[in-house]
């Protein structure tokens, strides 16, 4: 299909400094967790990114010295010549597609714990560290400054000896350069310290001595917080930010800019910011300088990339998380297909990985950092020999991509689900507040499987065993999904008495009458429980969250997104309990333990919701398991293993490319050889 003609000014190439990117499609720097350990799962991840059009593609954070140790997260090292020889392969897999390599340079000062190197963590003045310890990073003096320049500096040389194109100098994130810039961490007195100038000095310092050092070849960029939404305590946009913008606006060759006092501004789930939020804070920065600028907010549409192009906001449509969620989004714009794009859902299920300390996931790419351990491509799947026939019961996430990768692999798929539409839980969870995005996850397996002649689709269809038995399909997947429990046991168990007449998240979206006071019990902790109360409150309901955790959506904290819930449920005025065990439902009230000292009180209670886990739904699988059957029997998604949406996709994914082939138990790991151990 032809490109549409709209979108041509996203395929104009544009100069950085001495380099040109091929389009406006710039893979900013992202986490994938792989680190300094895995250097060839990390290459062939960019390398596809590079391959679906991505015009630049950017490392994760490279740290310039041990003094900047993130351990035990993935980060990249420039330390020494073997990591030269390790990054090279990321730059070349990016240049076999003509894409520029770019690499962010990192050092994060008070942020970083150096768990790993166990020396000292510096900073502008002495302050904590900021995260994990309970320790503090010392103040560095002219002597350390220097020093650190020198850093910077070498670790230019050897990104440009490994071939990258574009150099960082990083100073946002709350890291090293951008603690000198914040008054809130630079108490210095010296010419680093006190008026702006100062504090910028290092930043341009920086600047100058990696332009000095490679900026010959490589373009230098520098990606600054323009604002750390601390208020007027810390750097604004409409303050001190856009004074840093004007006093070096001409120095760098690319300006990488963004609203990050903490990663979690800047990459905001959908729950709290929509496409496009960051331009309010960022669209100053082009009116101040010449040079190219690229920033993100989740950009999908490529309708919007073009209005941030032509109405000036940026010259490159930065992305991380769409280029997760898709990376074949420039090539499906190119090729006139971008219907086809998959589109992030804003989840953060990302963001959970790099919290966790694991490498990337995506509720919508299954494929990502599976493309050097299991060979995953998010475009090709195998073709399977033979044209056998498959039932899928059930059209939950699973069952639709356990559908749509069979279909691809060319087998005859029949998918039926119960319900008159499409979805499963998504049907459900899209419509809890701020959730409308995840139906994503279902219109694009939906609108992808209609493409292909050999997927028939059957909504409306309960299926018993008898039905499968007769159908006459060679294999059948069950994708039943799961339940929310009703004995309440959850990750904290159980111990209560009475709850015949409590209510699960199923009932709620049932329709079950809920009156009075509400309580909504989560032993769950993810985003069940509070986005449940959020909507009841909304709706007029008197809601009292409760938990046994010591914050209410606990593992949100993983999403990044358990600062801006609270604010919100503190905004709807609900009542929270934490650190609460639920012992009795009476009439009219519930029984509750303090979790610490097991002092009991009690909370009026009309209403209970008990949101502590779910149980599959295989009644069908141990049905059919029970019996001699004449076709293969195969379980996938929830149905196997109650889990998030991600899991569940992954699950029936890897199904499909396994199907036919032997499981591949152990993937392929990345490990010094074995006699280096001696
Ligand atoms: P998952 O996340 O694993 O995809 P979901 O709970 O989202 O699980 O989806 C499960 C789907 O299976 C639901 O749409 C449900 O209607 C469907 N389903 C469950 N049992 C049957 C059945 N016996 N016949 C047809 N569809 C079924
Ligand atoms: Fe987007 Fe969710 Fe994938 Fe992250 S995990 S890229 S937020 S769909």
């Amino acid at each position: 299909m032809a490109r549409d003609p709209r979108y041509d000014i996203l395929f104009e190439p544009v100069k950085i400094g001495p380099v040109t990117a091929p389009n406006r499609f710039y893979q900013t720097p992202h986490a994938i967790g792989l680190g300094w350990q895995r250097p060839q799962a990390g290459a062939a991840l960019r390398g596809v990114k590079a391959e679906g059009g991505w015009g630049v593609v950017c490392t994760e954070y490279c740290s310039i010295h041990p003094t900047s140790d993130d351990s035990p997260y993935g980060f990249l090292t420039l330390w020494d010549e073997d990591d030269v020889a390790a990054l090279a392969q990321t730059a070349d897999a990016i240049h076999a597609h003509g894409s520029l390599a770019g690499i962010e340079l990192w050092h994060g000062g008070s942020h970083a714990s150096n768990r790993w190197s166990r020396v000292p963590g510096i900073a502008p003045s002495v302050i904590p560290a900021m995260y994990h310890l309970p320790t503090t990073a010392r103040g560095m003096d002219l002597t350390d400054i220097r020093a650190f320049r020198g850093w910077q500096r070498d670790a230019a040389i050897r990104a440009k000896r490994a071939g990258f194109d574009i150099v960082y100098v990083y100073a946002g994130h709350d890291y090293l350069p951008f603690q000198f810039l914040s008054p809130r961490h630079n108490r210095r007195a010296d010419q680093y310290g006190g008026s702006l100038e100062n504090r910028v000095r290092l930043l341009r310092e920086m600047i100058e001595d990696t332009k000095d050092a490679v900026g010959d070849s490589c373009a230098v960029a520098v990606r600054l917080a323009v604002d750390e939404l601390h208020g007027p305590a810390g750097i604004t946009s409409e303050g001190e930010g856009r004074e840093i913008v004007a006093m070096l606006a001409e120095l760098p060759d690319l300006w990488d800019v963004n609203v990050a006092g903490s990663l979690g501004n800047d990459s905001k789930s959908a729950r709290f910011s929509a496409e496009g939020y960051q331009e309010p804070q960022v669209a100053f920065v082009k009116t101040l300088t010449t040079k190219p600028v690229v920033s993100v907010g989740r950009f999908t549409s490529p309708d919007v990339m073009v209005s941030q192009i032509r109405r000036g906001i940026q010259d490159f449509i930065g992305a991380a998380r769409p280029s997760i969620a898709d990376p074949f989004l420039p090539t499906k714009i190119r090729e006139g297909r971008e219907d086809e794009i998959r589109e992030c859902i804003g989840c953060n299920i990302c963001r959970a990985a790099n919290n966790e300390g694991v490498h990337l996931r995506c509720t919508q790419n299954p494929t990502i950092a599976e493309e050097w351990r299991r060979g995953w491509h998010p475009e090709k799947i195998a073709t399977y020999p033979k044209r056998d026939k498959v039932l899928v019961v059930g059209a939950g996430p699973a069952g639709l991509e356990a559908a749509l990768s069979l279909g691809r692999r060319g087998l005859d798929v029949t998918l039926a689900d119960r319900n008159g539409k499409l979805g499963g839980r998504i049907l459900n969870e899209s419509t809890l507040p701020g959730l409308s995005t995840w139906i994503r996850v279902r219109d694009w397996r939906q609108h992808m499987i209609a493409k292909l002649n050999n997927v028939a689709v059957f909504p409306g269809s309960e299926m018993t065993a008898d039905d499968i038995a007769g159908f006459g399909a060679e294999h059948v997947v069950l994708a039943t999904g799961a339940k929310w429990r009703r004995d309440c046991i959850g990750v904290n168990g159980m111990d209560v008495l009475d709850l015949a007449r409590a209510l699960t998240p199923d009932d709620v979206f049932a329709g079950a009458a809920i009156s009075g006071a509400v309580v909504i019990y989560d032993d769950e902790h993810y985003f069940m429980g509070g986005a449940l109360a959020e909507k009841l409150a909304r709706a007029g309901h008197n809601v009292t969250l409760v938990t046994p955790n010591a914050s209410v959506s606990s593992w949100t904290a993983m999403t990044d997104e358990i600062g801006f819930l609270h604010a919100r449920l503190h905004e709807l005025g609900l009542g929270m309990q934490t650190g609460r065990l639920l012992l009795e439902h009476g009439k009219g009230r519930v029984r509750l333990a303090c979790t610490a000292s097991g002092k009991e009180s009690e909370l009026a209670c009309d209403t209970l919701i008990v949101a502590t886990g779910r149980v599959p739904d295989d009644r069908l699988h141990h049905e059919l398991a029970a019996v001699p059957r004449a076709f293969t029997l195969h379980r996938v998604g929830d149905c196997m293993q109650p889990s998030s949406i991600a899991d569940a996709i992954y699950s029936a994914h890897r199904f499909a490319r396994e199907f036919g082939e032997e499981a591949v138990a152990v993937p392929r790991r990345e490990r010094p050889p074995v006699k280096d151990f001696a």
